[in-house]
């Protein structure tokens, strides 16, 4: 089975295990495990900010950061298909008892005018608009790159506004492998930015925020409040460190794999793809012409050996990473055209 689904599917390597068994480690809720002391020394090194906090998931990582900033009845600026409202099971509102102000970008990427018309005027009427918060790679755009004058502008009508400002940055390490501009330089325009350990990186487990070490410790005491306190998790830390250190290169592999991918499907007649719109390791296809369901044509994937899945009515999803080889795309490719072009006409067989 060629899993495109996710690159959360990863599976941690035998060295990166190894790294995770031989780790010290201690009460993290005292401060006193040492791997994650290291890991956070690490990420707040390579991010360029003062302190980090490790924290079991990206999206407890966005939503300490949306808690951080506002307080409840404020209004939180996305673009309309971010991570935060899509797949975050509605905790904006639950947890931080904000709205969110859905604004439409481009393959993702917010224009500084249309953040700027969203900006709410200070009204006893409405709500305050208090924080941007956009996402980097922009997993529903198509893994598409924020270019950093944009999130430089956007990032300075937020200040001029006294909005905060928040990076996902789930994927934010396949942009800068795709661009070569550091860590550094795209989070300096933010207050916090957290990136997932557990996507291509290859971890199994984690995310990080960095930011200031005011900021850092009031996170510290949210993340406990959310009950996101772990003891001896310098287990999992060991495997963040071992994917910071030896996983960050090998990215751009799965973005040639991507590439590849995009242009074996842009062959078949039925299928919709841009190959160059693929910045990084995930594509977007949209499927025409077709009788069958979104569902049907997964389950015809999946049974000619690829997994994929949907983001919207025949639109598709394949994401590369560390567990698929350059011949696994190929093969990938020949299933896909054979599914898509000849794919079973009874919709029963799938
Ligand atoms: C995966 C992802 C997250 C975090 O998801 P978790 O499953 O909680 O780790 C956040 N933002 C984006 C854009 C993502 O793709």
């Amino acid at each position: 089975m060629i899993d495109l689904r996710s690159d959360t599917v990863t599976q941690p390597s035998p060295a990166m295990r190894e790294a995770m068994a031989s780790a010290p480690v201690g009460d993290d809720v005292y401060g006193e495990d040492p791997t994650v002391n290291r890991l956070e020394a690490m990420a707040a090194q390579l991010l360029g900010k003062e302190a980090a906090l490790f924290v079991p998931s990206g999206v407890m990582g966005n939503q300490l950061c949306i808690r951080l900033h506002t307080r409840p009845g404020d209004e939180v600026i996305v673009e309309s298909t971010a991570h935060v409202i899509r797949y975050e099971g509605g905790s904006a509102s639950s947890l931080s008892g904000v709205q969110l102000c859905c604004v439409l970008g481009t393959r993702g990427i917010l224009s500084p005018e249309a953040v700027k018309a969203a900006i709410r005027p200070r009204d006893i009427h409405q709500p305050p608009t208090t924080l941007l918060c956009l996402e980097q790679t922009h997993n529903c755009g198509g893994g598409t790159i924020y270019p950093l004058p944009t999130i430089q502008a956007l990032t300075e009508v937020a200040r001029e506004h006294g909005m905060a400002t928040h990076l996902d940055g789930a994927r934010l390490f396949n942009a800068v492998v795709a661009t070569g501009i550091s860590a550094a330089d795209y989070a300096r325009h933010f207050d916090t930015v957290s990136f997932c350990l557990s996507k291509g990186l290859g971890a199994p487990v984690g995310s990080v925020i960095v930011s200031d070490r005011e900021r850092i410790a009031k996170l510290r005491r949210l993340r406990k409040m959310f009950g996101g306190g772990m003891r001896q998790v310098g287990i999992m830390a060991a495997a963040g460190i071992y994917a910071l250190e030896h996983n960050i290169d090998r990215l751009r592999e799965d973005h040639e794999h991507a590439k590849r991918l995009a242009h074996l499907l842009a062959d078949v007649p039925t299928v919709r793809i841009d190959p160059d719109a693929v910045h990084t390791n995930i594509l977007l296809f949209h499927l025409t012409n077709t009788s069958r369901s979104t569902n049907e044509w997964i389950a015809a994937c999946r049974n000619a050996g690829v997994l994929l899945n949907a983001v919207g009515d025949y639109t598709f999803r394949a994401v590369t990473h560390l567990d698929i080889t350059a011949d696994m795309i190929e093969k990938a490719g020949q299933i896909l055209k054979q599914v898509f072009t000849s794919g079973p006409s009874n919709p029963s067989q799938a």
